[in-house]
């Protein structure tokens, strides 16, 4: 379904990403890991189509497209999402208004017309009480006073509206507590199905309790140095990165 070969990736003229590969293919999930300044933010953020990544070399398909022909919008309605896609603040713009002409804009690239109100209501509150979220939410500004674990619902909850292709998570347990952390597990593993993909970066091990992924991957100073099933994240966690960068190196 995603295939990355050979990915060059410069920020500034710095290369990060050095030949990396990856395929994900439809129902799998997918952790990248690896320590600070490895390249995971900076590979679903150029799978995303963010700006101020230049590929020098390689390629990204999606279902055999060139993602990298794509613009970033048509990435979104392709499906290709990555959470906190709004990571700023937008003030004066109401959470519900965004979501709402977002998942429009997926339901015209489908063909499919405007959400009416009421089944977009519907939809929403459903959505909401999964996510142990407060009504309130909708009416509040685009992440303007919110805390780091309502951003990281904020951002799942965008995800279970708009059922992207592919699920790409940056760090999403950052700074939360086992009892959010839960619920935003439990959001992603609800989105978990044969069509759909997950990749998800984390730094700890415990996100990978809560959400068992099917791949785990060693990102390390820009390419994968080594790929396992989820026992490789207890290794990782009782040894660390070092044994693979000599490894390496
Ligand atoms: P990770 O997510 O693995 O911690 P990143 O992909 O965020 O790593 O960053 C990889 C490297 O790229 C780091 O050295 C970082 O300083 C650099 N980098 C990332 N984004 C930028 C940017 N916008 N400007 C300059 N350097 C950047
Ligand atoms: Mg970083
Ligand atoms: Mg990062």
């Amino acid at each position: 379904m995603l295939v990355v070969k050979d990915l060059h990736v410069s920020v500034e003229g710095k290369e990060i990403l050095k030949g990396l590969d990856l395929t994900i293919n439809k129902g799998e999930v997918h952790a990248i890991m690896g320590p600070n300044g490895a390249g995971k933010s900076t590979l679903s953020s150029v799978i995303a189509g963010k700006d101020g990544y230049e590929v020098t070399a390689g390629t990204i398909t999606y279902k055999g497209e060139d993602v990298l022909e794509m613009a970033v919008e048509e990435r979104a309605r392709a499906g290709l999402l990555l959470g906190f896609q709004y990571p700023v603040e937008i003030p004066g713009v109401k959470n519900v208004y965004l979501l709402k002409a977002a998942l429009n804009a997926k339901r015209e690239a489908e063909g499919l017309g405007e959400i009416p109100a009421p089944e977009f209501m519907k939809l929403i509150r459903e959505k909401l009480a999964f996510m142990q979220m407060d009504a309130s939410f909708l009416q509040r500004a685009v992440n303007e006073g919110f805390s780091g674990g309502e951003k990281k619902r904020n951002e799942i909850l965008q995800m279970l509206v708009l059922e992207p292709k592919l699920v790409m998570l940056d760090e999403i347990d950052s700074g939360l507590d086992i009892d959010a952390l839960k619920v935003v597990a439990k959001g992603v593993n609800s989105l978990r199905n044969e069509d759909r993909s997950v990749l998800m970066v984390t730094h700890y091990q415990r996100l990978l309790e809560h959400i068992v992924p099917d791949h785990i991957h060693v990102l390390i100073d820009g390419r994968i140095v080594k790929s396992g099933d989820k026992s490789l994240a207890l290794e990782l966690e009782a040894h660390g990165y070092d044994w693979l960068q000599e490894e390496t190196a």
